[in-house]
């Protein structure tokens, strides 16, 4: 049904930016992947549903953050695409031994998705307010945090490719029948030959994000797989698990691109704020206490040693998401340190 949208809208308008297209893939108010059905553990698995531990250190850090801003008496927690609400669950059996932070908690979700929006509802503990779009968290005085689990890397992004002194932009056009990439020459532009991405989107959300936090002072911790430079078109389709075409299975299959780190940084420090990281994700979790949390939950639970070791490695192993996943953290006022870094 998308695809036959996607074909009719390249016959109106002609071709389609990756950008357009992957905005209808994946957030077509009916159909799109995101829209129509729970995504999150069918088609990929993300770091809180491999284990509990990441949403747990994620917890003690943000406890750590709170203490840091001397426990203001409101403090807002921003999760920006919770998927099934893992991560927060996590995160708040390990803040609910802090009854000032939980007093002062005032907790906002960003999810597009109404399966999984369900799913979070079940799955929290604490009263939350949901949100389609991270502009419509009501403003307020009071410091924030606001984290983002593989959240950046499924908004959409243009890609570009420079050949022979003149700039192309990707395109999603039909040959004959068949949806295929295609090159649109945009204008001459000299300069060496490369392709690269640029995501609007998360560069907007980032601004955004920046204003707030120098407003109201905080940190906006960001968890994701990408790159420090952001050269290559990344796009990728997962379906079932297996990576496939991104033109195949459209609206079914998760489609997500790399994080551009440098990016979001030049951002952060165009607005005056302090940056920490991106540090490998495998990186930041020992530095966090993984090994001592993954000691006591082995000793709590002899028989599920070799799973805990497992779930741990696959979190931290460079061959695993141990590098690939970055963190990394833009801070107001730059006086604060988070722990991690
Ligand atoms: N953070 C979760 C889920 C990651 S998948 C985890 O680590 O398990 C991406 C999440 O972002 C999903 O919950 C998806 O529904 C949501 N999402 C994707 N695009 C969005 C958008 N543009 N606005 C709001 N939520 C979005």
């Amino acid at each position: 049904m998308l695809e036959s949208l996607i074909r009719q809208e390249i016959q109106d308008k002609g071709p389609l930016s990756q950008s357009r297209f992957m905005d209808l893939a994946l957030q077509h108010p009916q159909y799109g992947y995101y829209r129509s059905q729970e995504a999150v553990s069918r088609d990929f698995t993300t770091a809180p549903e491999i284990s509990q531990m990441f949403g747990e250190l994620v917890g003690a850090w943000s406890l750590d953050v709170y203490n840091k801003l001397q426990a203001p008496s409101h403090f807002s927690v921003v999760e920006l695409g919770p998927g099934r609400g893992t991560l927060m669950a996590d995160f708040l059996r390990v803040t609910q031994r802090d009854s000032n932070f939980m007093n002062a908690l005032d907790l906002h979700l960003v999810e597009t998705n109404l399966h999984l929006k369900r799913k979070q509802k079940e799955n929290l503990p604490h009263a939350a307010q949901w949100w389609d779009r991270f502009e419509d968290v009501p403003d307020s005085p009071s410091p924030l945090l606001i984290l983002a689990n593989e959240f950046l890397d499924c908004l959409p992004t243009k890609a570009f490719v420079r050949r022979a002194n003149v700039l192309y932009e990707r395109c999603i056009d039909l040959q004959g029948d068949k949806l295929e990439f295609s090159l649109l020459p945009l204008k001459e532009d000299p300069g060496p030959d490369q392709m690269w991405e640029e995501s609007p989107e998360a560069d907007a959300l980032m601004a955004q994000i920046c204003k707030i936090l120098l407003k109201r002072t905080g940190v906006f911790l960001c968890i994701d797989y990408g790159y420090e430079s952001g050269e290559g078109l990344s796009l990728q389709a997962l379906y079932h698990g297996e990576m496939s075409n991104p033109l195949c299975h459209i609206g079914t299959s998760d489609l997500t691109c790399h994080v551009s780190f440098s990016r979001l940084k030049d951002i952060a420090h165009s607005h005056g704020l302090k940056v920490l990281g991106p540090l490998p994700q495998g990186a930041f979790l020992k530095a966090l206490g993984l090994t001592v949390r993954l000691d006591t939950l082995i000793r709590n639970n002899p028989s599920e040693r070799t799973k805990l070791e497992m779930a741990a490695l696959r979190l931290t192993h460079p061959q695993q998401m141990g590098i690939l996943f970055k963190v990394m953290a833009v801070v107001s006022p730059p006086s604060l340190c988070p722990s991690g870094f």
